[in-house]
């Protein structure tokens, strides 16, 4: 089973790869990141130097790694890409800082996960393009320099307030990207259609766009779902009514939301009377991970405004009772 599961993610990766536009002007959306970026961009192009280092922040599969890559394309150079996790000793980073090419583009997902020790060796490396490496132990140690090859840090974030200050001071541009709004979804869910040769009416891209969250990833993983409904179950067009049923059957509802939204919300309305309520309580409660939940899930039900945090806890608003038929008096 494992073996199936690395295989699905496997084949999932490739398909978000093969879906990722190579360009700015493929990128949709993201109006202001975009303006100035290509500002940036065409700037240092003009002076023949390296880009300004980059700090991408917002929810999952908005858009951060595409735009790295992009950034990479556009400046005319290659991308080395990595995560924070991964690297795990000032060696791991070392070794990849000495092996770019000048004016390479270095892509650190979750940056805020880089452990201390490590995120010491990239301060002079962004700020100086060099390493600061000791040899021996005890008395005998002692420090030597070594020069790096320019390079752009693009890091990538889902929480800009878990960075850092000093890693956050370092970073010349810092860009936060927002939820996409349905018509941009709309058009995004139509450019993968296209890609996949697949044959769908406008009015079910609406409903998909509707209800994948504001996340570019989510509207094509239910895309792709919708159109194996489709050639299975239909004649592989994908029509609002096709989009609708294979929705209902995969739970998502009307919002986009899913059955871990919906534990969560029920949970807190039904345990914890509508909250206020502890993270780490919801967490314990729905047997999610704390982190999965502040990262993924709340996010969304924050932007609309189905949750709000206060400094005791989270509380659920009217608008979930109303979502949910509830009568607010009566659970109360
Ligand atoms: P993140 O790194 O923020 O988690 P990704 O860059 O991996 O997100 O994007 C997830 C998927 O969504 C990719 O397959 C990509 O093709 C698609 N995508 C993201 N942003 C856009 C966009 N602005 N236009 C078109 N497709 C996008």
């Amino acid at each position: 089973e494992r073996l199936l599961n690395q295989e699905a993610e496997l084949n999932e990766q490739s398909f978000e790869q093969s879906l990722r536009p190579q360009y700015l002007k493929q990128y949709i959306g993201q109006e202001k990141v975009k303006a100035n970026l290509s500002v940036y961009i065409e700037a240092a192009r003009m002076r023949e130097e390296t880009l300004d280092h980059v700090l991408l922040y917002g929810p999952p599969g908005l858009g951060k790694t595409t735009l790295a890559v992009i950034i990479a394309n556009e400046m005319g150079v290659n991308v080395r890409t990595t995560s924070g996790p991964a690297i795990e000793r000032p060696g791991d980073l070392a070794a990849i800082l000495s092996a770019l090419e000048p004016g390479d583009v270095l892509f650190i997902d979750e940056i805020h996960r880089l452990p201390r020790t490590v995120e010491e060796v990239l301060y002079p490396a962004m700020e100086d393009f060099c390493l600061d490496i000791v040899i021996g132990k005890g008395p005998t140690a002692r420090s030597v320099r070594i020069d790096l090859p320019p390079f752009t840090l693009v890091g990538a974030t889902t929480r800009a307030g878990s960075l850092s200050a000093p890693l956050r001071d370092r970073f010349g541009v810092l860009s936060r990207l927002e939820y996409y709004t349905e018509p941009q979804l709309a058009d995004i869910i139509e450019r993968t259609a296209v890609i996949m040769e697949t044959e769908m009416d406008q009015q079910a891209a609406g409903e998909l766009a509707r209800r994948s969250r504001g996340t570019p990833r989510i509207a094509n993983r239910l895309l792709r779902r919708v159109r194996d409904f489709a050639q299975v179950r239909g004649d592989g067009t994908i029509t609002r009514d096709m989009a609708d049923y294979a929705l209902e059957l995969m739970q998502v509802d009307r919002l986009g939301l899913d059955h871990i939204d919906h534990k969560l919300l029920k949970a807190i309305i039904e345990k914890f009377r509508g909250g206020p309520v502890g993270l780490e309580t919801i967490a314990a409660t729905i047997g999610e991970e704390s982190h999965t939940i502040e990262d993924v899930y709340e996010p969304y039900l924050l932007q609309i405004g189905f949750i709000q945090r206060t400094p005791r806890g989270r509380i659920v608003t009217e608008l979930v009772y109303r979502h949910f038929q509830i009568d607010p008096l009566m659970e109360k």
